[in-house]
């Protein structure tokens, strides 16, 4: 069977490059006559291929040695709840900013830790439009400053890095990291699941300023703490081996189509073209205020609502698939992370508007 058009949210759509070199070289890799699956984790081989992914990964978001680079495991989830645990302590407040479903639920993690300041919350908006810099309540001793850089949900996505001051920055990107160039040393910390953007499920990244971990987490069990998988090499447990190495493979990938810059030119006229198609119709619409339209996420909304599943089932037939919204907030959603092509766009955009003619 032919590969489809894969508008998943997550996991999402991988380069087929991607996956044929890991077809490739599944029962054998590397001559060594066992698949990468097989090998210890403390080998020679798999640590020369998980330094070469931290270094690709490093050269790629342009990470200085004043950053811990971590391959977890426990999801973004997890990290909800590890950031207020070893960024901040007992006493401290920490500001979070609230823009969409992801953030509110590190939101409420970060109450379960600590004590939370809520700089701002989109709900007026129903998370479609995030309230003006202007009427932040930030705290000038925070811990910290959280937000998501991308609600994979709603597709709102910041198109720059949010001015806090002096107060660590920390980022969950699960939706948007290696989508384009990003500034790193605005950051404290950046995070994110692999699923989306990276490689398959079950690997989290964690990009941490050194200095903010070297004394953090007092009191937290060993396994909890950053400096642990820090000085370990992220192998104070068996690391989840197989998706490192196909994280290492993706940024090959990405290394090869030229780099974040390039990535980024593509990912911006992709959702240029959806949007395009979106906002030139008088039958799709989209929610999201237009300072905020994410490149990766493109919810969209149909005239005529009781069309969705047929719009679906149309587009299923046509070979594109997973364009159902989310179950919270429904119609529906385009995700066009790096692996998707534009001629899945192309594709899409041609399907709306024959759809639009026959039922406009
Ligand atoms: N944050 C964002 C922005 C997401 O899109 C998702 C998954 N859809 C999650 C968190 C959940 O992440 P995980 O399942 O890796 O914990």
């Amino acid at each position: 069977m032919a590969r489809i058009f894969n508008f998943s949210a997550g996991p999402a759509a991988l380069p087929l490059e991607v996956l044929e070199t890991a077809q490739a070289e599944l029962t054998d890799w590397q001559g060594s006559g066992m698949s990468v699956m097989e090998v210890s984790h403390r080998s020679k081989p798999f640590i020369a291929l998980a330094d070469q992914a931290e270094a690709d990964l490093r050269e790629l978001m342009g990470i200085s040695d004043d950053y811990a680079v971590m391959f977890l495991q426990g999801g973004a989830t997890q990290q909800f709840a590890l950031i207020p645990m070893n960024l901040s302590a007992a006493g401290q407040t920490v500001d979070q900013l609230v823009t969409g479903s992801w953030s509110k639920k590190a939101l409420s993690q970060g109450q379960a830790v600590r004590t939370v300041n809520v700089v701002a919350d989109g709900a007026e908006s129903s998370y479609t439009d995030v309230p003006a810099p202007e009427s932040w309540n930030l705290t000038a001793d925070a811990a910290y400053f959280h937000y998501c850089a991308n609600e994979t949900i709603g597709g709102l996505e910041f198109q720059t890095v949010p001015d806090v001051g002096n107060v660590p920055v920390v980022c969950h990107m699960s939706s948007n990291i290696l989508s384009r160039p990003v500034e790193v040393n605005k950051f404290g910390m950046i995070y994110a699941g692999a699923q989306k953007n990276i490689g398959p499920a079950g690997l989290t990244i964690v990009v941490v300023r050194k200095d903010l971990i070297a004394a953090g987490g007092k009191g937290l069990p060993d396994i909890l703490k950053y400096s642990t998988q820090a000085d370990a090499g992220s192998m104070s447990n068996t690391p989840p081996t197989f998706a490192w190495y196909m994280a290492g493979l993706g940024f090959d990938w990405i290394k090869r189509q030229g780099g974040l810059a390039v990535m980024g030119e593509l990912n911006k006229a992709k959702a240029d073209k959806l949007y395009g198609a979106i906002d030139g119709s008088g039958f799709y619409a989209s929610p999201v205020a237009l300072a905020y339209r994410s490149w990766m996420n493109i919810p969209f909304t149909l005239a005529n609502p009781d069309l969705d599943g047929v719009f679906l089932a149309q587009a299923a037939d046509a070979g594109m698939v997973n364009l159902k919204g989310h179950r919270s907030v429904g119609g529906l959603r385009a995700s066009i992370y790096n692996a998707v092509p534009m001629d899945a766009i192309d594709a899409l955009v041609s399907f709306m508007e024959e759809f639009e003619r026959k039922n406009g």
